[in-house]
């Protein structure tokens, strides 16, 4: 059972809301379709029609909008992905452009968007909101966990699942020659999956964007493992670390201990991809379902989110704007643990 607690309190809207377009935008994320999914049939529950927009923004733009069914969204709650296909569009950031996708929604009657994404599409939502009254939400799609206003995004568990499940494949064959990897994962601005993965398969160091780490941490990492003879090691690197590309890293490694044999892998975009995990497809269904009732309770511009097991909405302003620290404690503890 899930409460219902406002961060904030807003006026509600009085007008009621009939058609609903449910669109996914930025990087996919696995149990996005999960959370198309609960949008959509949370939608026709309550008699409302629901339309789906391809492309994220692009289809707005170009009108290539349709009208989902209860079928439409059968057998998709374990694909990775999203059926609806997602885009980074350009014209989107442009008045014009937003002007062309809301008038597509007008003709159609569409008085409702909810957008499934990250806060680069939340912005987007924002604008679109302002310009033409339309009334949106959000509902987090990303695997970074980089939003605001929940404990977790939808993807990030996923995403972290794929990631230990990878690393401890490299481990075995770090074992067996008693290879140092540096493994890079995604996260250019925030490091919460490498700061989880890193803790979840032991890595002796795990280098984040937001945390200056020196090469002098790192050697003194590496000295410290040689000293208790430990033969194999994992250093998780998130890609916007401020040590710089992952080659580099392990270049400036190997010159200052020619000894140790120095192995570079790069997850890319196998973390985005997979079926989604219980939690992700737990958590979208929650939220596409909260985000419908959340319309048709009159929020606006917030997004629907999970904290401490209570479904919350928070502004998107702040969604987008305020930052979650990384757990310093989390960081403390692995690298106690990795030694
Ligand atoms: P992820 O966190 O996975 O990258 P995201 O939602 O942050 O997801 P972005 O590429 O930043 O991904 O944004 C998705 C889309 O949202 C953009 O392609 C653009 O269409 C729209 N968007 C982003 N920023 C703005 C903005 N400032 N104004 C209008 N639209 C925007």
């Amino acid at each position: 059972m899930y409460y219902l607690h406002l961060v904030t309190i807003f006026a509600t809207m009085s007008e009621e809301i009939n058609n609903i377009v449910v669109l996914t935008s930025g990087g996919d994320a696995p149990g996005m379709n999960a959370a198309i999914r609960a949008v959509t049939r949370t939608a026709l529950y309550h008699g409302k029609k629901v339309f789906g927009a391809y492309r994220g923004y692009e289809g707005m733009i170009e009108d290539d909008i349709v009208e989902l069914t209860t079928d439409s969204v059968k057998h998709i709650l374990a694909l990775g992905g999203t059926f609806l296909k997602s885009a980074r569009s350009q014209e989107f950031r442009t008045p014009e452009g937003r002007a062309k996708a809301a008038a597509n929604l007008k003709k159609r009657n569409i008085d409702a968007l909810v957008v499934i994404g990250g806060d680069g599409s939340f912005t987007g939502a924002l604008k679109i909101a302002e310009e033409h009254n339309i009334r949106v939400i959000g509902v987090p799609g990303t695997i970074d966990n980089d939003l605001y206003g929940t404990d977790f995004t939808i993807g990030y568990d996923t995403a972290t699942n794929t990631v230990i499940e990878s690393v401890d494949k490299i481990r075995d064959t770090a074992s067996s020659h008693n290879r140092l990897f540096f493994v890079e994962v995604m996260g250019r601005d925030t490091g919460y999956i490498a700061a989880s993965t890193g803790m979840a398969t032991g890595a002796l160091s795990i280098i984040l964007p937001e945390k200056k780490s020196t090469y002098d941490d790192l050697f003194e990492d590496l000295r410290k493992a040689q000293a208790k003879r430990k033969t194999s090691n994992i250093v998780m690197v998130a890609e916007g670390n401020h040590l710089g590309d992952i080659f580099e890293i392990a270049q400036a490694v190997k010159k200052e201990f020619p000894s140790i044999d120095v192995k570079v892998t790069n997850l890319g975009h196998t973390q985005r991809g997979g079926s989604p995990s219980t939690n992700d497809r737990v958590l979208a269904s929650v939220l596409g379902f909260y985000a419908v009732k959340g319309l048709m309770e009159g929020q606006a511009k917030v997004m629907t989110g999970m904290i401490n097991q209570k479904v919350v909405y928070t502004p998107l302003s702040e969604a987008i704007s305020k930052t979650t620290d990384l757990d310093e404690e989390m960081l403390t503890i692995a690298r106690i643990l990795a030694t």
